[in-house]
């Protein structure tokens, strides 16, 4: 169905503020982040998509004493379709398991999963929400720099969001 994802986002980085928080981590969005942003998906599956980002890009982040970590929700539009970044200032992921950590069980520190939790389920559902979607993950990473997940969602085709309509109308 149609949904605003825009608030989404926002509603998703609140429910993970806390945490977030208690690790040190700011969750950003940047200034000009819409208000809303009306795209066709399973509003659900979305939000787990998000959700499951967001919590390894606080899990996985800068954990430097001297803090500083962030993780920042931006959104694109790419002509009929938005395109959401999910972006962090964490520890990154070596080149050699970039395409290996969507699978099933996948982990790129063995030795911490019992530190940092998880099974490694996270990106590989995360991935099959997408394919679902027709739409697929893409990440970016570089090591010891950060990471930056994304992926595109169709828009809502011919109308325009009522405060946009209000704005050209003002
Ligand atoms: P689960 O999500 O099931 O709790 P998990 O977080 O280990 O466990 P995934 O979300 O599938 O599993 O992620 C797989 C692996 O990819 C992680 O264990 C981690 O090594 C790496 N990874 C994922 N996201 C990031 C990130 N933002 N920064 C650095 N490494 C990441
Ligand atoms: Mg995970």
């Amino acid at each position: 169905s149609y949904f605003n994802l825009a608030e989404l986002i926002r509603a998703v980085f609140d429910q993970m503020e806390g945490k977030a928080e208690s690790q040190g981590i700011a969750l950003r969005l940047p200034a000009d982040f819409p208000e809303q942003l009306w795209v066709w998906a399973d509003k659900q599956r979305i939000q787990q998509v998000i959700t499951n980002l967001t919590s390894n890009a606080i899990k996985y982040s800068n954990d430097s004493p001297e803090g500083g970590g962030w993780v920042e929700a931006q959104v694109r539009e790419e002509g009929d379709r938005i395109r959401v970044l999910i972006k962090d200032n964490g520890r990154g992921i070596p080149a050699e398991h970039l395409n290996r950590i969507f699978e099933r069980f996948y982990r790129v520190e063995k030795s911490r999963a019992k530190v940092s939790g998880g099974t490694g389920l996270g990106l590989a559902i995360v991935k099959h929400i997408l394919e679902a979607h027709k739409s697929q993950i893409d990440v970016q990473s570089e090591v010891g720099k950060g990471s930056v997940f994304s992926f595109r969602l169709k828009k809502r085709k011919d109308k325009r969001s009522r405060s946009q309509q209000t704005e050209l109308a003002e």
